[in-house]
């Protein structure tokens, strides 16, 4: 009997586990993969001022390679209740579909590589051909994912566990199942830029100083491009947000203004290299004439790019097999937790289509989870032959 994602999918989805609820997600994945004969460890990682989060590493084999499948089992709120035709914890198929909250992301993900792995084991007699098959999964990755991902790979790595390539089920194809692997994600950077003038009266500007003025000249120069792409990413983007004075008078000249920013940075900057240009070019705006500083947020969101080579080239090819389709490689989009496992081994994204993901009625075609357990089949398979 093979196992079947569409019902794996459907029991998940009946979970309620939006962040930092698990809803008894974790409980129901340890029963299937401990059934196949999988290690499985199950654990709560905590932080002051955030909410305790259950997270599950499960292993087969304990041989190298270990190819290891990264998810995450929480699901962002469904808003109102009401507005969804198909209850988002209902896990409905109608039609041709599997509707609820994380049919795509991800719960439908994570399905189809649990129903793969078992098809994998139950015809190599209940192991895996050659190494080992891994499960990372965390129920904290919509929201600060700080007792996730992060925590899970340091708690693997504590322990011995060594990763070879992994797979990160996000909702990876833009319209169809097999058009898009995600193979790197641009950085995120936030900041504030902050110019002090003098406050005064707006009928005597000569007694006060504009910090608008200021802020305007140096947001100009911040604006302007940061390069011009690479071979893998768009160019980078820095994005105003925010320009705030808070200024309720008429006839006040304020004594400070702020700007906030965001950018999306590729493989050409590093976070302090983005900073320094950035700081270098307010220097030449403010010309020695305003009073500036920047506030810079911590960021987590470093850019990372995998590398064409044997990994995406085999999972290339095995979607392609499957589906007839040539998946372009991609960095499109924001940031997910393959940012914290590429300082562990190469990783790539493919899951379903994102279309819906986050949004009322939430779906999947039912089609498309047989296709991606037939993908991730063919993808351990010629991993290990
Ligand atoms: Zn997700």
């Amino acid at each position: 009997m093979t196992a079947d994602p569409v019902v794996i999918a459907r029991d998940l989805i009946r979970c309620r586990s939006v962040t930092p609820e698990d809803g008894g997600a974790l409980a129901f994945l340890q029963g299937v993969l401990a059934k196949a004969g999988f290690t499985v460890h199950r654990m709560t990682f905590a932080e002051p001022g955030t909410a305790p989060i259950g997270n599950l590493y499960a292993r087969i084999g304990t041989e190298k390679p270990n190819l290891v499948f990264a998810g995450h089992t929480d699901v962002v709120p469904p808003g109102d209740e009401a507005a969804w035709r198909h209850p988002p914890f209902g896990g409905e198929i109608a039609g041709d579909r599997l509707y609820g909250r994380g049919a795509v992301d991800m719960k439908g993900g994570i399905a189809c590589f649990v129903a793969a792995a078992l098809d994998h084991l139950a015809a190599h007699g209940g192991k895996p051909k050659h190494g080992s098959i891994s499960l990372l999964i965390t129920g904290d990755e919509e929201s600060v994912a700080v007792n996730g991902t992060v925590k899970l790979l340091q708690w693997a790595v504590e322990r011995g566990e060594k990763f070879d390539h992994c797979i990160l089920g996000e909702p990876s194809n833009v319209e169809t199942l097999g058009d898009t692997i995600k193979a790197g994600r641009r950085g995120s950077l936030n900041g504030t830029l902050i110019v002090t003038g003098r406050q005064g009266h707006v009928a005597y500007p000569d007694r006060a100083d504009n910090p608008i003025r200021g802020l305007v000249a140096l947001i100009a120069a911040l604006q302007a491009p940061l390069d011009d792409g690479s071979a893998q990413f768009a160019p980078s983007n820095l994005e105003f947000t925010s320009i705030d004075v808070g200024n309720q008078t008429v006839n006040l000249i304020p004594g400070e203004a702020r700007a906030r920013f965001n950018i999306r940075y590729n493989d050409r900057h590093s976070q302090a290299a983005l900073k320094t240009l950035l700081e270098q070019r307010a220097r030449d705006a403010a010309a020695g004439r305003v009073l500036y500083a920047f506030d810079w947020l911590p960021s987590n969101a470093d850019v990372f790019v995998t590398k064409p080579g044997p990994f995406t080239d085999l999972a290339a090819a095995a979607i392609a097999e499957v589906t007839g389709r040539k998946p372009k490689l991609s960095t499109t989009g924001g940031t997910s937790d393959a940012r914290f496992i590429k300082d562990y081994c190469p990783v790539l994204e493919f899951g379903l289509v994102g279309q819906t993901m986050h949004s009322v009625d939430e779906c999947t075609p039912v089609a498309d989870l047989v296709t991606l357990t037939a993908v991730y089949r063919r993808i351990i398979e010629k991993y290990f032959g």
